[in-house]
């Protein structure tokens, strides 16, 4: 076992299962998904860290807790026949931990350069359930909806409108919400025309910019 292996086992044993993930089919893909592949090499040995790391353009790549942490809270119900939404693909480590166990996910990207890293990311480990988007994932990506669930990597000021509108009944959004400092990740599940919403933890995630403000959505509950 090379050390990067070994560091990520104990990444699984010591910090997700220790703060509570439980998951089996997330702690599977946690294990395998070689997040060292995701940075650059100056930050390779501090991929199994608790922390996140830069991946250039005022971003970074999400603790690996937080990803655990959200991917776990989208309660997917029949995970491997699952189609997921994700927006802020970064550098695509969540979307490849993600496709470990759904059917496809599909993830927006608003940096071209991230969105063209990721792809090329993705294709060299030949992950191939992922399309990447170079797109303002305010808007969703409504050519795939509706989804089984929504994961949003980065925080908005409210909750889109339109990621409520490709939401399949009862499936999850799971986004960080508020301003830098006050944000709480917050699970909506679209329940008929309403939606439930949970408060699950506070946060600290880079904020989702939107291009052009968000647009009115008529389904919304
Ligand atoms: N999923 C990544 C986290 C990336 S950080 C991981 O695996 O670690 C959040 C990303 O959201 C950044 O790359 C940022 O450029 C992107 N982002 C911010 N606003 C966005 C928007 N409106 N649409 C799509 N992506 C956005």
């Amino acid at each position: 076992m090379d050390n990067f292996t070994k560091a990520r086992h104990t990444m699984v044993n010591k910090q997700l299962k220790q703060r509570g993930i439980v998951d089996p089919l997330v702690l599977e893909a946690m294990g395998s998904v070689p997040r060292h592949s995701f940075v650059s090499m100056e930050y390779q040995e501090l991929a199994y860290k608790d922390s996140p790391l830069p991946i250039g353009y005022g971003q970074t790549i999400s603790q690996p807790y937080i990803v655990a942490f959200m991917l776990q809270e989208l309660r997917l119900k029949t995970p491997r026949k699952a189609i997921v939404l994700e927006i802020g693909s970064g550098l695509g480590y969540q979307a490849a931990v993600l496709s470990q166990f759904v059917k496809h996910v599909y993830t927006v990207e608003r940096i071209p350069e991230l969105a063209a890293q990721a792809e090329q990311n993705l294709l060299a480990l030949s992950y191939s359930n992922i399309t990447v988007c170079r797109g303002d994932g305010g808007y969703g990506w409504p050519k795939y909806a509706p989804y089984d669930a929504i994961v949003v990597a980065a925080a908005a000021p409210e909750i889109p409108p339109p990621l409520l509108s490709q939401l399949k009944a009862d499936a999850a959004l799971v986004i960080p919400v508020g301003e830098a400092g006050n944000q709480q990740l917050i699970r909506a599940v679209a329940k008929g025309r309403k939606f439930h919403t949970e408060v699950l933890a506070p946060v600290a995630f880079v904020p989702l910019i939107g291009e052009h403000g968000w647009p009115e959505s008529k389904d919304e509950g």
